[in-house]
């Protein structure tokens, strides 16, 4: 029986999210994307539009199809947490029922189960910031955005995952090592993801048997990339220094999580897998 998998972050075709949504659909698993609601509109006319036609098409020539797009907003995690603000926000109006406890119960509702859980978002308002002018409120909408809204996922989705199943997230290498420029708070939400990798990992496999793991991908020129504003030499960084000298694609970090979300995983959990043409292993520069 083909698996299901939902991912949550994907809003258009050039970022981590769409890739691994098409390597799991490659193998064989249907698709449910959960995208952020300010986001929603102008995805799902793109969708409809045909405009990712080209980039829908998987490598035995068929066409990726997502079966449904859930409105989300990982930062809150059922209505009562809503502010008014955004309640009557002229973007979020339209939709319903996109907090993660409400995504969650749609999906339970629409196909009782899933067996891929995929956390590719991340969010910090003041990321252009260095760590030493961060505000209070900005570390703790990066945290929010970017770490806690994968507890709230996991624990969410949880009772609909099913036993055997996968959970994978999206790191990077600047959690551990010093990245100017990815600040913010970002690099401790990369932090606590991780960390919480290994506890989730213990939590849930003990729990209902669910594997928990996360990709520290290197960079790629995604929506939320361009918005960090240093990607271009992040990029020309690792194909000067990675120990394999090539521009690393989406469908590579892809592939990985199609792998981690396999059989051929079944033993691993808890781990931070580099998905990063190698850089993460160099100690200078050369
Ligand atoms: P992306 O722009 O494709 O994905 C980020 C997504 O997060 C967007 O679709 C955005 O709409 C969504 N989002 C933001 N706030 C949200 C919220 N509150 N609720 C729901 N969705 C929300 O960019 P990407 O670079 O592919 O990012 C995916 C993941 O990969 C992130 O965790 C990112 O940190 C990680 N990552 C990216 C790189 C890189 O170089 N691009 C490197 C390592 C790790």
């Amino acid at each position: 029986k083909g698996k299901r998998a939902f991912i949550a972050g994907v809003a258009d075709d050039n970022g981590y999210g769409w890739a691994i949504a098409k390597s799991l659909a490659a193998a064989g698993a249907e698709i449910l994307v959960g995208t952020w609601v300010p986001a929603l509109n102008i995805f799902e006319s793109s969708l409809r539009r045909g405009k990712f036609d080209g980039s829908r098409i998987l490598p035995d020539g068929s066409m990726m199809e997502i079966t449904k797009v859930y409105p989300l907003d990982a930062v809150f995690d059922n209505p009562d947490e809503v502010p008014e603000d955004i309640k009557t926000n002229k973007r979020y109006a339209g939709s319903s029922k996109w907090t993660v406890q409400e995504v969650a119960d749609s999906v339970k509702e629409d196909y009782g189960s899933i067996d891929i859980l995929v956390h590719s978002l991340a969010n910090g308002p003041e990321v252009t910031k260095p760590l030493l002018e961060t505000s209070r409120n900005g570390y703790l909408a990066a945290i929010s955005a970017s770490s806690y809204s994968y507890v709230s996922l996991l624990k969410h989705f949880l009772p609909i995952l099913n036993p055997g199943g996968s959970s994978i997230s999206l790191t990077y290498i600047a959690s551990e090592r010093i990245i100017p420029g990815y600040g913010g708070g970002m690099s401790s939400a990369k932090a606590a993801l991780e960390s919480d990798t290994r506890v989730l990992a213990f939590e849930a496999g003990r729990k209902r048997k669910i594997r928990v793991n996360t990709i520290s991908a290197g960079p790629l020129r995604s929506r939320a990339a361009k918005a960090i504003g240093f990607i271009d030499m992040m990029i020309d960084y690792s194909l000067a220094n990675a120990p394999l000298q090539k521009e690393l694609s989406a469908e590579e970090v892809g592939n990985a999580a199609a792998f981690l979300a396999s059989p051929l995983a079944s033993a691993i959990t808890g781990t931070v897998l580099y998905v990063d043409n190698g850089l993460n292993a160099m100690g200078v520069g050369v």
